[in-house]
């Protein structure tokens, strides 16, 4: 460990200013599905059977396993007579209609915001409608929204090339939607090419990236302006977290996303004197101070947290789980 007492410290003596993103972190809906699974165990006792990781964090995986959490990724490893939660980024159709099936007592975790996308989905469709997802493959999120609608009803769009490539049977019948985390500028150019290629092409109601992941953007934009590198606290699998590094690069200022602080190799911080930090809306706030506490433990730290959106966002929890 670099952080023990006899460890060499190579900074030293060194000034680092530390600027801290706001908003950052915890999402309503991420908040929500941690509680959800909590609130699961007080009612049912563990173990609870949590299909996918509840939310992109190994940490919080981590600190709910030890609650008595099972994660798996099918339902098939959930055993007859146990409760399942589906995670916060929604599931196809398909594995809801399994859980019923089996008579298995499932509490859905998905984000709000995510359903919503699955209501439009399913409305488009009825209207008789083609929708392009722009989303990005792999992603449980896309994987659940595509799940929606029936085979072939939803074409997945990654790129303004995919956008170029596509050949649709009746152009006039066409809607896009987005999946929750993406990219702001990305997903801008990607659907100005769409209403180029596609004019009648239908949008949805509101804004399908989210208030967490656009806001945590604009906030590490106005970072990176200040930063001479950023530390993006989040895991590799969690899209709005990779996406404050890419928007950070944008900005033509370097970024690295850690998962925890002991990830961090301190020679990254050669000739930086002001770092920038944030974290994903799935990365808890204790994340980013133990990044602080071991930057303190080998520079003469100085930190300011920069003014940004005060979220006040939150969601009910599902019936059934208020009262436990
Ligand atoms: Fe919901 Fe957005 Fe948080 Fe995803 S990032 S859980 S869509 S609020």
């Amino acid at each position: 460990m670099d952080d023990g007492k006899a460890a060499p410290q190579p900074h030293a003596g060194l000034s680092l200013d530390l600027l801290i993103a706001a908003p950052r972190g915890f999402c309503a809906g991420v908040d929500r599905a941690i509680r959800i699974v909590e609130l699961t165990l007080e009612k049912y006792g563990a173990p609870v059977y949590v299909r996918h990781e509840i939310v992109h964090n190994r940490f919080v995986v981590d600190g709910l396993r030890k609650k008595g959490a099972i994660f798996v990724e099918e339902l098939g490893e959930v055993p007859d007579g146990r409760p399942v939660v589906f995670s916060a980024h929604g599931v196809p159709k398909v594995v809801t209609g399994d859980a019923e099936d089996r008579g298995l007592d499932y509490v859905d975790a998905t984000c709000p915001l995510v359903s919503k996308v699955h209501r439009q989905a399913e409305r488009l469709i009825k209207d008789g409608r083609h929708i392009l997802f722009i989303g990005h493959r792999g992603h449980p999120e896309v994987i659940g929204t595509l799940g929606q609608v029936p085979e072939g009803s939803m074409t997945l769009v990654e790129t303004v090339a995919d956008v170029l490539a596509l050949a649709p049977i009746d152009p006039e019948a066409l809607a896009f939607l987005t999946q929750t985390t993406l990219s702001v500028d990305d997903t801008a150019e990607i659907i100005a090419a769409l209403r180029q290629r596609f004019p009648a092409i239908v949008a949805p109601r509101g804004e399908d990236i989210c208030y967490a992941t656009s806001n945590r953007q604009t906030a590490v934009k106005l970072l990176a302006a200040e930063s001479d590198a950023v530390i993006v606290l989040g895991a590799p699998n969690s899209s709005n977290s990779v996406r404050l590094v890419e928007v950070s690069q944008r900005e033509g200022t370097r970024a690295l996303l850690i998962q925890r602080a002991a990830d961090l190799d301190l020679g990254w911080l050669e000739g930086v004197r002001t770092l920038g930090i944030t974290a994903g809306a799935s990365a808890p706030e204790v994340l980013v101070r133990e990044l602080v506490d071991r930057l303190g433990r080998h520079f003469t730290i100085k930190e300011r947290e920069l003014d940004g959106i005060v979220e006040s966002m939150t969601f009910k929890l599902p019936r059934g789980l208020e009262a436990a």
